[in-house]
Parts: structure tokens; C-alpha cells; sequence
């Protein structure tokens, strides 16, 4: 089974924060939805629609519990969470465990086809960003502090020191298949942008 490319998808501060006390740091009802609908498109190149194509989306066992249990797994996506404890019994539902990141590759890999996105936390990222298949960073960047206690182990925006290159709007739009608001937008009074981050 050929092993697929990774795509982050993470919101961040300008300080790289992206969680507090277990959950996101920030109410931003338009970032949720453009996760939601970007995770769950299928792929550009996939063939309607008899077999539609799931996605994957790939996260640490807080993250995962992070969710409210109505909306877990998240829908329409193949859920793989990462933990080094077996399965709580009060979580038997239709996620997939595993007990190691390659472990986390070889099943997203076994299910063919989609996309394969990894969704957080910082623990995850941090292996996401060590594993040379992970080849797009999806970035929302909210402008504000709001004491986090959890980072993005990687400043992308800093390419001299980190190798990943900013995308233009174009071509963010081509990547996730649809039209991306441009621009800094604003909700509940804080501003955000949507970037796209490549491996060259
Ligand atoms: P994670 O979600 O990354 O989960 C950490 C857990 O993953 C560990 O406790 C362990 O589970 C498991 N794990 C980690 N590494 C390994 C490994 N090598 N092998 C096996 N299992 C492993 O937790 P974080 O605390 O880092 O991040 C959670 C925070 O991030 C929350 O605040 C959340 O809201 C935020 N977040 C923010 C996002 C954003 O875009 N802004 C996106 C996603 C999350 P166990 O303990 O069971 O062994």
C-alpha cells in the first residue's frame, strides 16, 4: 500500500499558541466550518459519487476527547486516534486506535483513497512535522494572546529558517477545492486569515 502525503490543518496565533486548558483558546464558529468542510471534501481527483471517498483525520487522544461526545468521530471522516493506552471502554464508537503515529500511516493507508489529515494537538503535530510526508500545512492565523498553554512546534511563516514556503491565494483555493474567503476576516472581535504552507 503506497503510503500517503499529510496535510495539517491547525488554527495558530502569531505565537505559534494553539490550545488552553484542554481546549481551543477561541470561539471562531467560521474557522470550525471551514475545517469541517475542508477535512471532508474528497479528494480533486476521486470519481463520484456511487463510492464517495472518505477522508481521514488523524489526532491525539486529547484532542479527540477534546470534542463534546455528540460530535465524536467527527463525521463523514474516518477517525484515527493516537494513544499508548488502550481504548477506554466508555469510548467504544466507530474512531479507530492506535498506539503509535506509523501505526496512525499504515491504517489511514489501509482505508485507500482519501486524504489524510492530521488534526492536532501539539503532541501530534509535533510527530506530524518530524515525518517528511507531511508535505501541506493548512494555517489559520489569529491575530491576538489568549495565555495558551499548547504550541505549534514549527513557525511555517518563518521560511528562511524552516524550508516551508507560503502559498498564494490560488493556489490555497486549488488545494482545498473551494473559494477561501481572502483576506483578514474578523468574528466575536477577533481577526484571522487563511493560509496555505508547502514543502518546496
Ligand atoms: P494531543 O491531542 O496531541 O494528545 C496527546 C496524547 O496523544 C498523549 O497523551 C498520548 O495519549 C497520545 N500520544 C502522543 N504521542 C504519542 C506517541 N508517540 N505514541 C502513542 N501515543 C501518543 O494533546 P495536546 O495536549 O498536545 O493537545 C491538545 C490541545 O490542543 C487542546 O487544548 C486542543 O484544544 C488543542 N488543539 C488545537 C487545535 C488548533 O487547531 N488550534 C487542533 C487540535 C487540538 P495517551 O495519554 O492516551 O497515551
Amino acid at each position: 500500500i503506497p503510503t500517503p502525503n499529510l496535510t495539517i490543518i491547525v488554527a495558530a496565533t502569531l505565537s505559534l499558541g494553539i490550545g488552553k486548558s484542554g481546549t481551543l483558546p477561541w470561539h471562531l464558529p467560521t474557522d470550525l466550518a471551514y475545517f469541517s468542510r475542508v477535512t471532508k471534501r474528497p479528494p480533486p481527483s476521486s470519481s463520484p459519487p456511487t463510492n464517495p471517498v472518505l477522508n481521514t483525520v488523524i489526532m491525539g487522544r486529547k484532542t479527540y476527547f477534546s470534542i463534546p461526545s455528540k460530535s465524536r468521530p467527527l463525521p463523514s471522516r474516518h477517525n484515527i486516534v493516537i494513544s499508548r493506552s488502550p481504548r477506554p471502554d466508555s469510548s467504544i464508537d466507530a474512531s479507530t486506535w492506535v498506539t503509535s503515529f506509523p501505526d496512525a500511516i499504515d491504517a489511514a493507508a489501509a482505508r485507500g483513497g482519501g486524504r489524510v489529515f492530521v488534526i492536532g494537538g501539539a503532541e501530534i503535530y509535533k510527530l506530524a512535522m518530524e515525518d517528511e510526508r507531511t508535505r501541506d500545512v493548512l494555517l489559520t492565523s489569529v491575530e491576538g494572546e489568549f495565555g495558551c498553554d499548547r504550541f505549534f512546534p514549527v513557525d511555517v511563516r518563518d521560511e528562511e529558517k524552516t524550508g516551508w514556503a507560503r502559498r498564494g491565494h490560488e493556489e490555497l483555493c486549488a488545494f482545498v477545492g473551494e473559494e477561501v474567503p481572502a483576506g483578514v476576516r474578523e468574528e466575536n472581535g477577533m481577526r484571522f486569515w487563511f493560509e496555505l504552507y508547502q514543502k518546496p
